[in-house]
């Protein structure tokens, strides 16, 4: 989701074939301190939810593929089970009283129409969609227009061997006070920021481990990862139900969730493995690097998350290795190489005698509608 490019959380799978120790809650960090935090009270005419949906934690679902936008048949498959699991959800939570139900894309599949399908949706629910980008796990937090935060098809953050395992991109560890982080606590401190707490999640297994650090949400087991791009599948009809279930009971006991709290400076970090890398940093002056994580202090959770965003973009320069590995598997690899080497020569030439620049950013189209970064 990095700003520059809108390839999107999981946008990047399209565009390269296809998305600590210690600390945790309470723990303390430079001078300030991560924790949690009584959420501010709810609207008084039932409370207003903003779902979040990504793609890779889908009930029914054990092909990478159903969330891939590259892969066109087979993401409109994932494009059903997403509707079906949101559907769940919203029902639930307008039977636990909900007023307003907003869904919102976090997946970012590339696809410049929402993964939702709009007409496919619970008509008492609605689409966030804007005149301009935005990020959503940053760029929609306001005070006082949601009560909770619910997120719908999530995976576990990268190293938790889950299903489509990762954290915001792919390759990318952040870390919080020494911890790593889940997106799902990424959305609890973002709006952590503005008193909202999460209520409810749902994913594979291994992100119900990774949530241990949100005791009080109700969390939805969709499927038992047995690999990143494998599951053992549960009933759908089982999951749905549950999920309805699990979201009419999030509401009934919001008074007794918790906001994640974040009150800088607190030191984060960004680990890389591959195909992200930060070992291009190793040596500037001024980066505290140390095997693949480079480590700052954050004022506040804006600051890191302004820094992850920074650094992700580097660590993605990385991906090109592979790009280059599977131009020296080919026949035609040599010749390619050595196009290349002349394509780079021939720009330093051009740059040099004034007859290139850099291709212009395309100007917002007026009347144009986002529904994310895309
Ligand atoms: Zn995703």
């Amino acid at each position: 989701m990095t700003r520059s490019t809108s390839f999107g959380l999981c946008a990047a799978l399209l565009v390269t074939v296809g998305c600590g120790t210690g600390g945790g809650p309470g723990s303390t960090s430079a001078r300030g301190s991560v924790g949690t935090g009584t959420p501010r009270a709810a609207s008084g005419d039932g409370p207003r939810v903003l779902v979040y949906h990504d793609m890779e934690g889908l009930a029914g679902q054990n092909d990478p593929t159903t969330y891939r936008f590259s892969h066109r048949d087979r993401y409109r498959v994932g494009q059903e089970m997403l509707i079906a699991d949101l559907n769940a959800v919203i029902g639930g939570l307008f039977d636990g009283g909900a007023k307003v139900v907003h869904v919102v894309d976090a997946h970012g599949s590339g696809n410049t129409d929402p993964d939702v399908v709009t007409a496919k949706l619970d008509p008492r629910a609605s689409q966030v969609i804007r005149d301009s980008a935005f990020m959503p796990y940053v760029g929609i937090v306001e005070p006082g227009i949601y009560d909770a935060i619910v997120a719908v098809g999530m995976h576990a953050k990268t190293g938790s061997r889950g299903f489509a395992s990762h954290t915001y991109t792919l390759g990318i560890d952040l870390q919080v006070a020494g911890t790593s982080i889940t997106e799902s606590e990424l959305v609890g401190y973002s709006w952590g920021r503005v008193g909202v707490p999460v209520i409810m999640v749902t994913g594979d297994d291994r992100l119900a481990a990774d949530l241990a650090t949100m005791p009080w949400i109700e969390f939805v087991v969709t499927k038992r990862a047995t690999a990143a791009d494998s599951a053992e599948l549960r009933p759908t009809a089982e999951v749905h139900a549950e999920m309805a279930a699990a979201a009419k009971r999030a509401l009934g006991k919001l008074a007794e969730a918790k906001t994640l709290t974040f009150v800088g400076p607190v030191t984060v970090g960004l680990r890389a493995v591959p195909p992200a890398s930060l070992a291009f940093l190793e040596g500037v002056p001024g980066i505290r690097y140390r095997d693949n994580t480079v480590e700052f202090e954050a004022a506040d959770f804006g600051a890191a998350f302004a820094g992850w965003e920074a650094l992700i973009g580097t660590a993605r320069q990385a991906y090109g290795q592979v790009l280059t590995e599977m131009i020296r598997g080919r026949p035609d690899g040599p010749a390619l190489l050595g196009e290349y080497s002349d394509r780079l020569f021939q720009r330093w030439m051009d740059v040099e005698s004034g007859r290139w620049v850099p291709p212009e950013r395309p100007a917002p189209v007026p009347g144009k509608r986002y529904h994310g970064a895309n």
